[in-house]
């Protein structure tokens, strides 16, 4: 018996006005787990209208910044308190081990609101030097407005809080559009926002797919879209959103690329590479994807990796032993195995699995993690996202043609340097086109730290203070001290 969800319009929760429902699966046995609204076009309309009245006429936006730090900071607390049951859920929506959405995806979830609670008391403009006399200038960040915050499924309560939490504390009032394969989560941090106290309107929450997220984004009162998805939606986004030049920030795709040098720690490199190559099942924007390794030591690492990706024990995110969970959904997993195959048929070398499961888990979307070497670069597995627990090995003669190399891709998100060398690291940093680089570890993120992409994987950054500067407007002030 599953529970059905509902919208969160206004102060009240209701079902889609067109009554429509869709359901939500565990992707380790393929059952329902939930049923929620979907939400059309009318609710989209109310939604707005909501967010916009709280903006326009609700204390939100002109709160004093030390009561809506409160806010923020109970916000954490009860995601805190109801960690346990939240991470549960996460794993029984998304698939990732239990572990991972305890210690990642909730905790890292806590600490976003905690961390803009901190920013709202900071929110400051500058006094500016002008070469005028008599006259006093400064700014003054302001609000956006109302804003549309759409996620995608890989990471449904991190990525919904990152958005979020820089979005309240800096006075703006929301619709968050969680991804419809995995709205659980967020539709309870949209219940607990009710709970900690923030006002009528502010927070708005609808879920339903992509007709869902149209609406919001063609809507002519959202002032901003703060996306996090695919390239290609992101460009549909950015096309819709012309009309009335909403503003827009977007995480997109990656294609994450690795440059393990002659003098890395090799043993280091191997265990690090599989950890960020297999990141919730290498569903992850920044997974570690094309390994560039010098000639000599290529056939070495691709086995040595293969090895090690053995021994994970994959299973359901609920298992404590697993460490490898399964892909979001039938429709993902058909396709990363379709890119898998294409990898064979254009003479990449398989080396390790490849596989689904089958057996106890064949209802379930597991996939072996898969290892290829002698990747080339305009092989497809080694040019467009996979979004899936493949690593491709790619042989290099010359330092510098695998820098050429490991730009040579439309995206520019994630990238690691494996070096012992300091001076080579942080040249190898620096000559990464990505708008995050790891040097000798796997992918890590804190609120403190902007994250972003180059190129086609985005615009803006969200986290610290540079994503909190994504929702608000910079006004400047001319005060003439002339009598
Ligand atoms: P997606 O682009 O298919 O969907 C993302 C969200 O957009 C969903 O909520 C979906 O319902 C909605 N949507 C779909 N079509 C829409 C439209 N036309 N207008 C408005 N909204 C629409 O992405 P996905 O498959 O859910 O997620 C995987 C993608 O997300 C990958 O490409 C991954 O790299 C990217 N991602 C990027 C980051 C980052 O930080 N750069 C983080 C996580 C995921």
């Amino acid at each position: 018996m599953t529970t059905s969800r509902q919208l969160l319009i206004g102060d009240a929760w209701v079902p889609a006005a067109s009554g429509t429902e869709f359901s939500t699966f565990d992707p380790a046995t393929g059952k329902q787990i939930g049923v929620c609204a979907d939400a059309g076009t009318e609710d989209v309309n109310r939604a707005v209208a909501a967010a916009r009245t709280a903006f326009d006429q609700g204390a939100w936006p002109k709160m004093l910044p030390a009561a809506r730090a409160r806010v923020l900071w109970r916000i954490a607390d009860l995601l805190e308190e109801r960690g346990e049951a939240l991470a549960r859920m996460e794993t029984l929506d998304q698939g990732q081990t239990l572990s991972f959405a305890t210690d990642v995806s909730v905790s890292f979830a806590v600490e976003t609101f905690r961390y803009y609670a901190g920013w709202c008391t900071k929110i400051d403009g500058t006094v500016k030097s002008v070469s005028i006399p008599d006259m006093l200038t400064y700014t003054t960040r302001e609000p956006i407005g109302v804003c549309a915050l759409i996620t995608p499924w890989n990471y449904p309560l991190l990525l919904a809080s990152w958005k979020l939490a820089a979005a309240l504390a800096t006075g703006n009032t929301v619709i968050l559009k969680p991804a419809e394969d995995t709205p659980l989560t967020t539709i309870e941090l949209a219940r607990i926002c009710v709970e900690a106290g923030v006002p009528e309107g502010v927070v708005n929450c609808l879920s339903g797919g992509a007709e869902t997220g149209r609406a919001l984004v063609a809507h002519p009162g959202v002032d901003k879209v703060s996306f996090t998805g695919s390239t290609k939606v992101g460009k549909g986004i950015v096309a819709a959103a012309a009309g009335d030049l909403k503003r827009v920030s977007m995480e997109l795709g990656g294609k994450a690329p690795s440059i393990i040098t002659e003098e890395a720690d090799f043993e280091a490199a191997i265990a690090g590479s599989l950890e960020g190559g297999l990141v919730n099942s290498g569903q992850t924007c920044v997974a570690y994807t094309r390994f560039f390794v010098p000639r000599s030591m290529s056939d070495a690492f691709a086995e040595h990796l293969a090895a090690a990706a053995a021994t994970l024990q994959i299973g359901p995110g609920l298992e404590p032993n697993s460490v490898v969970g399964p892909l979001v959904s039938r429709t993902h997993l058909d396709r990363v195995t379709g890119y898998i195959e294409k990898g064979i048929s254009e003479g990449a070398r398989l080396v390790g699995g490849g596989s689904r499961l089958d057996g106890d888990l064949a209802d379930g979307n597991f996939l072996q993690p898969t290892i290829f070497t002698d990747v080339t670069d305009e092989m497809t597995i080694a040019r467009e996202e996979i979004f899936g627990p493949v690593l491709s090995v790619l042989p290099y003669d010359k330092l510098d043609e695998a820098v050429a190399r490991a730009n040579d891709t439309t995206y520019g998100l994630g990238a690691s340097i494996w070096s012992k060398d300091l001076a080579s690291a942080h040249r190898l940093a620096s000559a990464v086109r990505s708008g995050m680089v790891w040097v000798n570890m796997s992918p890590l993120c804190d609120p403190a730290m902007p994250w972003g992409g180059m190129k086609q994987s985005g615009w803006g950054r969200e986290l610290s203070g540079s994503g909190m500067n994504e929702y608000t407007e910079e006004k400047a002030v001319w005060i003439s001290l002339r009598n």
